[in-house]
C-alpha cells in the first residue's frame, strides 16, 4: 500500500503524487505537496535534506 511519506495517509483514502527524489520514489499526498512547494522545512524529519530545499516563491 503506497502512503504519502509525510503524513502516512494511503493511497486508498487520498490520491497521492509520484516523487522521484534522490533516485528513488515517494509518495506525497495533496495535502501535503502545498507544504513542500511552499514550506519544505516543514518536512524536515519526513524528507531527508527538505532543509536545502529552496521555497518555490523565494525562487
Ligand atoms: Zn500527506
Amino acid at each position: 500500500m503506497k502512503t504519502c511519506f509525510n503524513c502516512n495517509t494511503t493511497e486508498k483514502e487520498i490520491p497521492l503524487l509520484d516523487l522521484h527524489y534522490q533516485e528513488g520514489k515517494l509518495f506525497i499526498c495533496p495535502r501535503c505537496l502545498p507544504q513542500l512547494i511552499h514550506k519544505p522545512t516543514n518536512l524536515v524529519g519526513t524528507l531527508p535534506g527538505a532543509e536545502k530545499i529552496q521555497p518555490a516563491d523565494e525562487v
